[in-house]
């Protein structure tokens, strides 16, 4: 069998990461299932598939991304239009998966594709809601700590308890740094700064990437989120002054979420470089 398997990889190099790049496809399939279904409180199972006008999709319309090129981006039961976040986040796995396959290796790429599941529905239903749902939080920690015991080779520990331990560290650090930070900046600004649901989050990505992850995740978010807030204010100009409303569009109440999750996806891929770099720099200075 794993002859077979190994005999497939040298002939067809890009095979298997084609393989994946499909299963990408078909778990961004659900992932947007969750997405939309979990916050309303339905179930992500029962019923199948089916429009907002309530007729069922026939499995040849739910093919990942070329349904929707297919039917550029209208229903074909009632011509409603259909969000082009379906194919986004479809592609985006899709991708996700594909690379991750190609450029680590199997111990490394099968417990991110884990968390790359996780990270864009929590992503996506926090941009929605501002909301992050203990329903998804809570299995995305038991399977950070589950990825530590069976892919010791994602914290570079030799033994599965070393992996183990270095997981409930993660998430001891992560979740206790952002249950601090809330505190005190609840203190200073008055307001709640930060979601409960950011603490179990960031424990989640300690749990997945150690305490080191779980701090570069909780510092460098600020610079992802401050940049995209930046990016936004210049995009929206236009339409902010012909609404005359200057707060609330994009400017008070953002999630963190999304950027926490951005932060830990770049210290998965160059993390120990940037930190590297910062030092070097820190030191010279
Ligand atoms: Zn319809």
């Amino acid at each position: 069998m794993l002859s077979l398997f190994q005999e497939i990889n040298t002939a067809f190099p890009w095979f298997f990461t084609g393989v994946f790049f499909v299963s990408g496809a078909i778990v961004g399939s659900f992932l947007n299932v969750c997405i939309f279904r979990i916050p309303a409180g339905e179930s992500v199972v029962v019923p199948g598939s089916h429009c907002a006008c309530g007729k069922p999709i026939p499995l040849w319309l739910n093919v990942p991304v070329l349904a929707w090129l297919f039917l550029r981006g209208k229903a074909a039961c009632c011509g409603r239009k259909i969000s082009l976040r379906y194919p986004a986040v479809e592609l985006l796995t899709a991708v996700v998966f594909a690379a991750l396959w190609h450029y680590f290796a199997w111990q490394i790429a099968v417990p991110a594709m884990v968390f790359v599941a996780f990270a864009i529905v929590l992503a996506f239903i926090d941009w929605d809601t501002m909301y992050l749902p203990d329903c998804v939080n809570a299995p995305f920690v038991l399977a950070g700590l589950f990825c530590a015991a069976a892919f010791p080779q994602l914290s570079g520990e030799e033994t599965v308890f070393g992996s183990l331990f270095a997981s409930l560290i993660g998430l001891g650090v992560g979740s206790m740094t952002a249950y601090w930070f809330r505190y005190f900046a609840s203190l200073v600004f008055r307001r709640e700064a930060m979601g409960e649901g950011d603490v179990i989050l960031l424990g989640g990505i300690g749990a997945f990437l150690g305490w080191q992850g779980a701090l570069f995740s909780f510092f460098f978010s600020s610079f992802i989120g401050l940049f995209a807030v930046l990016m936004m204010r210049i995009f929206s100009k236009k339409k902010r002054a012909a609404t005359e409303d200057g707060e609330g569009e994009c400017g008070s109440a953002l999630p963190l979420g999304p950027w926490l999750l951005i932060a830990a996806a770049v210290y998965f891929v160059c993390g120990q470089k940037i930190i590297e770099a910062f030092f070097c720099f820190v030191g010279n200075v």
